[in-house]
């Protein structure tokens, strides 16, 4: 993926689940949610100099990963 569409892509989630850290402080389940979301999209960051996914085994492609297109969908609409 092109480094600078995932670095606005990634702004943009990461803008998104901040939001609800702040808005969720009083459920637990609801934090233990968001805090998952952050770790799966930490591991499928994508790496090296091709810029592939690093979490997905398969990844030939550059486009964005299954993990970060549904990120993308549900969060920063
Ligand atoms: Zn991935």
């Amino acid at each position: 993926m092109d480094e600078v569409l995932f670095g606005v892509l990634a702004e943009n989630v990461g803008r998104h689940l901040d939001g609800l850290d702040r808005r969720v402080a009083h459920s637990e389940e609801l934090r233990r949610l968001v805090a998952a979301w952050r770790t799966l999209l930490d591991l499928h960051r994508p790496g090296g100099r091709r810029g592939r996914c690093t979490g997905c085994v398969e990844s030939r492609q550059r486009a964005m990963c299954t993990v970060w297109r549904v990120a993308n969908a549900f969060f920063t609409r």
